[in-house]
Order: C-alpha cells, then sequence, then structure tokens
C-alpha cells in the first residue's frame, strides 16, 4: 500500500491545479495522483480550438513532472473507503492517504445504437484519433449542436473537410445563444460550408466496408469517414455515492470546497457548489472554473481555509466568431441584446425577475470583471439601463 499525504483522482485540469495550489503552501509533501486516462495533464480547450489552426499537441502538456508527483496514468480507482482513509484502484493497488481530492470530472453520454469508432470527443486520445482520421478523410458528421458539436464542426470545416452537423434542436447552440443570434449562427456555419441537419436525431451509426454509415430518425443515410459527437456529460459521481459522500447533480462540496466526509474535496465539472454572486448550486464544466476551484482544493487540503466565490467565466471559437461570458447562459431567460454591430459585436445580458444573471461579451474583449461585477451586485435592470452598460 502506498501512502500519500495528498492523493488526487483524476488527471484533468483540476487535478492539475489542486497540484500547483498544494505546491504553493507544502513544497514537500507527497502528492500522489491516479488518473484513467493514459496521459498526463493537459489544457483541454486547445482540442477543439487551437490545435484546428495551427497550434503542435506539444503546447497542451502542463508539465505536472516538475512538482515531484506520483503520478498512476491508465489506473481506474473502483473503491473509496472515507472510515480507512483508502482507495483501490482496478488492478487491485492499494493507496491511502491523509487528504483526497476527488477530481473525476465527467463521462461522456452515447448513443445508444452506434459502432465503437465514433468518437465521443473529450480527451486528448479522441483528439488524436479524429486528427489521423482527418488526415485522409473527407467527410465528416458531427452530432450535437452544443459546445463541442459547435467548435468541432468548424474546426474540421475550416481545414478542408465537408461536415454535416447533425442536432436535435433547431439550431446551434439553442439553450444558450439567444433565438436571433442561434439562427444567425445556423446561417453563418451554412456559408462556411457546413451541411445542418436541424431538428434530426440519429438513430444508429455502423461501420460498413470501412466508412461509417450514419442513419437519422427521419430515415436519411450520411456516409463519412469519421463521425464525431460531443451529447453532453455526466458526472462522475459513482465513487462518492458507493462511499456514502453527498452526491446531488454532482458531488456535494461546501465553500471550503470540503465533501461530507472528513479529508475529502471535491472540485471541478464533478463538484457541485454555492456560487455566492448568483446564490444558488451549480455545477460548472468549463476550464476557468476548473482551473481556480482545483487550486483553491489544493491550497486548503495543505492547510487554507478559502472560501470559494469566483463567478466562472468561459469562451468559445467558432471561425472567425468568438466570445467570453459569465453566469448563468440560459436562452429561456429574459435577453437583453445590445449590438454594436449585429450578430458580429455585442453584449447580450441575461436576467431573471429583472436581475442579471449572465453576460454574453461576443466578440468583445477584456470586459469580464465588469460582466462579473454587474451580476454581483444584483440590481434590477430593464433594457434602457444595460443598453451601453459594457462594451470594448
Ligand atoms: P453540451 O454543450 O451540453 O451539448 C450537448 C449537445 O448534444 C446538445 O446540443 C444536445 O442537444 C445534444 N444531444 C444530446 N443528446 C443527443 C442525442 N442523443 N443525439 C444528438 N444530440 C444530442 O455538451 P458537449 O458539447 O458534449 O460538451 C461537453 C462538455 O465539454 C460540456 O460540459 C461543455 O461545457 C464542455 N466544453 C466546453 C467548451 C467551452 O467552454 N468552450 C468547449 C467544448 C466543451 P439539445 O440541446 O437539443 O438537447
Amino acid at each position: 500500500m502506498k501512502h500519500f499525504r495528498y492523493l488526487i483522482i483524476g488527471g484533468g485540469m483540476a487535478a492539475d491545479a489542486a497540484v500547483h495550489g498544494i505546491r504553493k503552501l507544502d513544497r514537500n509533501g507527497t502528492i500522489g495522483m491516479i488518473s484513467d486516462e493514459h496521459d498526463p495533464p493537459y489544457d483541454r480547450p486547445p482540442l477543439s480550438k487551437s490545435l484546428w489552426k495551427g497550434k503542435s499537441i506539444e503546447s497542451i502538456w502542463r508539465h505536472i513532472g516538475d512538482l515531484n508527483v506520483d503520478l498512476h496514468l491508465g489506473r481506474k480507482v473502483v473503491a473509496l473507503d472515507p472510515a480507512g482513509n483508502a482507495v483501490t484502484d482496478d488492478a487491485g493497488d492499494v493507496y491511502s492517504y491523509a487528504k483526497l481530492l476527488l477530481a473525476t470530472g465527467g463521462s461522456v453520454r452515447r448513443l445508444p445504437d452506434a459502432d465503437e469508432h465514433v468518437i465521443y470527443f473529450r480527451t486528448a486520445a479522441d483528439y488524436r484519433r479524429l486528427h489521423k482520421l482527418s488526415e485522409h478523410g473527407a467527410d465528416f458528421v458531427v452530432i450535437g449542436g452544443g459546445f463541442i458539436g459547435s467548435e468541432v464542426a468548424a474546426a474540421l470545416a475550416m481545414n478542408g473537410k465537408r461536415v454535416t452537423l447533425v442536432f436535435p434542436s433547431n439550431a446551434i447552440g439553442s439553450r444558450v445563444y439567444p433565438q436571433t443570434l442561434a439562427a444567425f449562427l445556423n446561417s453563418y456555419y451554412e456559408e462556411k460550408g457546413v451541411t445542418l441537419l436541424a431538428s434530426e436525431t440519429v438513430k444508429s451509426v455502423h461501420r460498413v466496408n470501412g466508412k461509417m454509415i450514419v442513419t437519422t430518425g427521419s430515415g436519411r443515410e450520411l456516409a463519412a469517414n469519421g463521425v464525431v459527437a460531443g451529447l453532453g456529460i455526466l458526472p462522475n459521481t459513482a465513487l462518492a455515492e458507493q462511499a456514502g459522500l453527498k452526491v446531488d447533480n454532482g458531488i456535494v462540496v461546501d465553500e471550503l470546497l470540503r465533501t461530507s466526509a472528513p479529508d475529502i474535496y471535491a472540485a471541478g465539472d464533478v463538484a457541485n457548489f454555492h456560487s455566492a454572486a448568483l446564490d444558488r448550486r451549480m455545477r460548472v464544466e468549463h476550464e476557468d472554473n476548473a482551473n481556480v476551484m482545483g487550486e483553491l482544493a489544493g491550497r486548503n487540503m495543505a492547510g487554507a481555509s478559502d472560501i470559494y466565490s469566483h463567478q466562472p467565466y468561459f469562451y468559445s471559437d467558432l471561425f472567425d466568431l468568438g466570445y467570453e461570458a459569465v453566469g448563468e447562459l440560459d436562452s429561456s431567460l429574459d435577453i437583453v441584446e445590445d449590438w454594436q454591430e449585429t450578430f458580429r459585436k455585442g453584449v447580450i445580458y441575461y436576467l431573471r425577475d429583472g436581475r442579471v444573471r449572465g453576460v454574453l461579451l461576443w466578440n468583445t474583449w477584456g470586459q469580464v470583471a465588469a460582466a462579473t461585477q454587474l451580476i454581483a451586485e444584483r440590481a434590477r435592470h430593464t433594457r434602457e439601463s444595460l443598453l451601453g452598460r459594457i462594451h470594448d
């Protein structure tokens, strides 16, 4: 049995950030990290963005090697014993800890009837598979109109591929962007050469004579060299549940990122925390949350008592459009659109009961702090009071 002062389960961005947090306060305490991926920690956003615009894969690594971490890659933790401060991996190895971090992230949602060659795009290994296919193949089907679907479809199209994007709702990103903007995105993607099959589901994906055949709900058959799916993720809570930790849409943590069990913390996509600015519990599946929350969890594991009060932001790149955003981006909220140039540059405010809950900074840069402050103020607003409020 190996013993660590700090043991981290997961090898993503939150896990890596926790190591940095620990090392800020404790230079010598032993740190173990167990990850079911075969790659050491890396930045995830470039996989669907900059790596398709000429950046090298070498740019993604987070260089954890310099921080004296005992890495156990390709291992899945299958049991957690909170009373005995120990975990067991799928090879039967047992590790004990003084402090444990669950940074287990999420698992991709899968299609019920699909060939194993479908790439549910999430990891560096998925990127390598898709990149290799794109070196030879010309035709790709991308399933899902969320973050992965919209970014990967744009990435492939920018690399000269014929892309068909299939998604169940009527417009790209329809859960996030106002209807007007989502409808514009549909026409923008079509202008860029992407074929859209909106309001369409996928019945099955099979491999026939080396080609992938996607059969849609309405009976169309699409042949492709590669099929990518981004259908959302489910938080990896099984270990926490088995151990009796409090789980409710993720692993429930307090403001210090402690779970309901002593000595066990959680951070990143899997952690359900109370957002002070929005005054509600939530999970956030974006990079900034993983980085800031992971580091704070690490510091607290090493003895600090810092409160997680950060309001995370996120960003996306869609061809030559891009944005940063803060708070609740939910297209079912009341929306105020403030365009400097329609659908090209502007700020969109999301309100509930007259209070700003989220801000989308569409091709508007350097305003994340202003947007965060506006949400935190919780003042009542109208369309008139918001127009012109934030701009770059
Ligand atoms: P997502 O943004 O939640 O989008 C999932 C999409 O899949 C939605 O369009 C959904 O459609 C669709 N869908 C669900 N079930 C489907 C099915 N059976 N057949 C076809 N479509 C289906 O999730 P994601 O794009 O997979 O991204 C995964 C995670 O990575 C997310 O947590 C995301 O936040 C994160 N991520 C973030 C960024 C960024 O911050 N820029 C970039 C990439 C990934 P409906 O909406 O109509 O249900």
